[in-house]
């Protein structure tokens, strides 16, 4: 399925029903699944056979979305999540435990920073937030001898940052470690990140893969391409038996393409159970089906909507890395050259309460703590997702007190236009 464009993938990567099969990927709605003897159930626990046992760790029609993303992103293995959230967490926790090191971007989604200054802090991992536009220099200069990866996103949410994907990968890799790289925003229809260099890729599919605000969810894919025995003492928990499954050694069993998400799978979903449910995969790939007719959409309206603002007189400042001129264009032409994503962020002249009066303004765009589905929608990042942050925190993230993030969707992008128009004339 690998050779197919992105379009026949959207459609096709993941399941091809055999003769009178279901068209569409059945969902299998069953916590369990029969066996006619312990042996062979026996088999699967020794990961000795290929099968399912229990929806917590596996189920089908997940799997079969989870191959459609992968295949997307031309991995080698991949699963799905019950959210972003989760596909991060499970991404470093993979490789990290109390005691080590990661070095991340700076610019990250709240979400994500909160989960790593905070949470996993608690649990003894140890991050440093580097300013994406460092040096190369600077950014070595953040790794420590228990560094075990680095940390970013294609496309900031909400900064719209693009990172330098080439730069964080070197750094990564003189480093002896893998670059993992959340491409939400950007999608594997903008983004391969593979192709730069990233070794695992992670996805809250809750937004564009999903597209229609449906369900929460996400994905962690392996490229298969960073070679954990390389350094066994650096990854132990990929190069040495695993005890708590039998005594597996996971990259001697499922060699580099398929140890880190089989790792993931029997033992962090094991134990944490962040699985998603059938019924929110099946509706995860109904998305997927049309990712690719709806980014170059959301990217050409996206466009449109930057070029109108950045013109309009109440406009203070606006953000978009396809728009020419933006600090981002240079990177955003070379990593995603047929576009980014549907987001622009923009201040209003007057701050926070012009902001908030062109808010309330518009009709067509609804105020929604959510981004990148079908329909507009409109955040005031600071006094929402961003909250938990200082001001501080925040101006290293990229999020100006004044920010506003408009989610641009695929309607008519003159409805949208003259939705903007009359909330602006309301300033
Ligand atoms: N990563 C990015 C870039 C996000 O924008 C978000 C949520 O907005 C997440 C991760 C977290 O995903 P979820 O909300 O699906 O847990």
């Amino acid at each position: 399925m690998q050779d197919y464009q992105n379009g026949t993938q959207c459609l096709h990567a993941g399941y091809v029903p055999e003769n009178g099969e279901p068209r569409n990927i059945p969902i299998v709605q069953s916590t369990t699944f029969r066996y006619a003897t312990s042996e062979a159930m026996g088999a699967l626990f020794d990961l000795e056979a290929a099968g399912y046992f229990y929806t917590r760790l596996q189920n089908p029609t997940s799997d079969r979305v989870a191959a459609k993303i992968c295949a997307l992103e031309g991995g080698t293995a991949a699963m799905l999540t019950s959210s972003g959230q989760a596909a991060n967490f499970f991404a470093i926790f993979n490789i990290c435990s109390a005691g080590d090191h990661v070095v991340a971007s700076a610019t990250i989604y709240g979400g994500t920073f909160n989960l790593f200054s905070v949470t996993m802090k608690r649990m003894g991992i140890e991050f440093t937030f580097v300013d994406p536009n460092c040096s190369e220099e600077e950014l070595n200069a953040a790794f420590r001898p228990n560094t075990k990866a680095v940390f970013g996103e294609t496309i900031a949410n909400p900064a719209l940052i693009v990172l330098d994907l080439e730069k964080f990968a070197k750094a990564a890799h003189s480093h002896g470690v893998p670059l993992i790289v959340d491409n939400t925003f950007a999608t594997p229809i903008g983004c391969k990140p593979f192709e730069w260099g990233a070794d695992i890729v992670t996805h809250s599919t809750t937004k564009y893969m999903d597209g229609h605000a449906n369900c929460v969810g996400g994905a962690i894919v392996d490229s298969g391409n960073f070679d954990w025995t390389k350094y066994p003492d650096k990854y132990p928990g990929l190069c040495t038996p695993d005890e708590s499954y039998h005594g597996v050694t996971y990259t001697e069993r499922f060699g580099l393409g398929g140890a880190f998400i089989t790792k993931a799978t029997v033992q962090l979903m094991r134990d944490f159970g962040a699985t998603p449910a059938p019924m929110s995969s099946y509706l995860l790939n109904v998305g997927l089906e049309t990712l690719h007719l709806r980014m170059p959409q959301h990217c050409a309206n996206a466009l449109t909507v930057a070029k109108y603002l950045k013109n309009h007189p109440k406009i203070a400042w606006v953000n978009c890395p396809s728009l020419e001129g933006d600090k981002y264009y240079e990177l955003a032409q070379k990593y995603m050259p047929n576009g980014t994503c549907g987001v622009v962020t923009f201040g209003v002249q007057g701050g926070r309460k012009a902001a908030e009066t062109f808010m309330a303004g518009l009709k067509l765009a609804s105020i929604a703590t959510h981004v990148a589905d079908a329909k507009t929608c409109v955040l005031h990042p600071a006094s929402s997702t961003h909250r938990q942050m200082s001001d501080a925190e925040l101006m290293a993230a990229g999020v100006s007190p004044d920010l506003i993030r408009l989610s641009v969707g695929i309607e008519d992008v003159k409805d949208i236009l003259a939705d903007l128009e009359q909330a602006l004339e309301q300033v």
